[in-house]
């Protein structure tokens, strides 16, 4: 048996309750609603049952492939053969620190980390109420809009080191938190387990009314109705990625069931039926067209997996 069949099979006998889905379409799965099937996804309820996982994928020479709430990536058309997914959105626990701080496990959603922090008359976390990610995927993309990052309101993150297979607890300042990127993208090797928030005291109907405001400005400006992974590009230095496509006249252009969004440039939305080759080809014409047309280099926001993808150690 290949070693990712043993370490599925000993997961499957030490966790017998654990939700563990295999031969996943991960079109039913992600906010793109794009790609085919994984070999297995694990949805661990604990920190205990994630780690035991993740040990017994070690001892047959294989890393877990982290999910959150799958919105900022696309999944290959052939599916991930010799992958096995944990999915963290179990995880779930928060709550208020004796000195005033958010604790909240990875599983927890943006929004939910945000309604609590108002529910509170915390402010600083008004622009994440619209984000519709994980904790775990946002501090790994160090998620942000309206001019807030998750870095801005971190006190520390909490991860597993799959190398050295102990938790350990990251100052923010060691997590080298950058425009949508974190240390645990640059180097991987990390399960984000969860962070503490600090945040300030605000008013209440405030926090609110600018949730609110921003929430509408989302609504009226991004394709919410079609699945997308929102942004398909970051923004580059010198211009908006949203601006450049559009000035280069791509609004509305498609690939198959892909298409630049002819409501907001900067994102590329499945209008139906569309495939992992489809938006990979559309990526790239736009990317060639702005270069051609402004000499500025576009890259992808997203996280594009290739089927070869194979987290396999030796
Ligand atoms: C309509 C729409 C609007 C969006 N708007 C914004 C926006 O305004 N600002 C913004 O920044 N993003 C936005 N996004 C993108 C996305 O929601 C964010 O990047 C979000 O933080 C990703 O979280 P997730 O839980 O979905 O992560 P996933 O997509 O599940 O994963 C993203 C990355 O994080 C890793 N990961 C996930 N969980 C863990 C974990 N526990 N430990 C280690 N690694 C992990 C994954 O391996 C992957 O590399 C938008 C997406 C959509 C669909």
């Amino acid at each position: 048996m290949e070693k990712l069949e043993l370490a599925i099979a000993e997961i499957k006998a030490q966790l017998p309750g654990t939700e563990l889905l295999e031969n996943v379409p991960m079109a039913e799965h992600c906010s793109f609603k794009i790609g085919g099937p994984v070999r297995a996804m694990a949805f661990p309820e604990n920190v205990e049952s994630l780690t035991e996982i993740c040990r017994i994928l070690k001892k047959h020479g294989h890393a877990p492939y982290m999910l959150g709430n799958a919105t900022n990536i696309l999944f290959p058309d052939e599916g991930l053969k010799k992958v096995f997914i944990i999915n963290s959105t179990k995880l779930d626990e928060m709550y208020l620190t004796e000195d005033g701080a958010i604790s909240a496990q990875a599983g927890i959603s943006l929004a939910k980390l945000a309604s609590f922090a108002y529910q509170h008359s915390l402010e600083g976390l008004e622009f994440a109420s619209g984000i519709p990610g994980s904790i775990g995927g946002g501090l790994m993309m160090n998620a942000g809009a309206y001019g807030g990052e998750l870095k801005d309101v971190v006190e520390s993150v909490t991860a597993y080191s799959l190398k050295e297979q102990r938790i350990v607890e990251l100052p923010n300042a060691e997590c080298r938190f950058a425009y949508r990127s974190s240390l645990f993208q640059q180097e991987g090797g990390y399960v984000v387990l969860g962070a503490k928030f600090r945040l300030n005291k605000g008013d209440q109907a405030a926090i609110a009314a600018k949730s609110r405001e921003l929430n509408e400005k989302r609504r009226d400006k991004q394709p919410l109705d079609l699945p997308s992974a929102g942004s398909a590009f970051k923004r580059p230095v010198g211009g908006f990625a949203a601006a450049l496509i559009d000035e280069a006249g791509l609004k509305g252009f498609a690939v198959g069931g892909a298409q630049v969004s002819e409501k907001h440039a900067g994102f590329v939305v499945n209008r139906g039926g569309a495939s992992a080759k489809d938006v990979r080809e559309l990526m790239a014409h736009v990317k060639k067209t702005v270069f051609e047309k402004t000499g500025i280099e576009l890259t992808p926001e997203m996280i594009m997996l290739s089927p070869e993808l194979s987290l396999e150690e030796n």
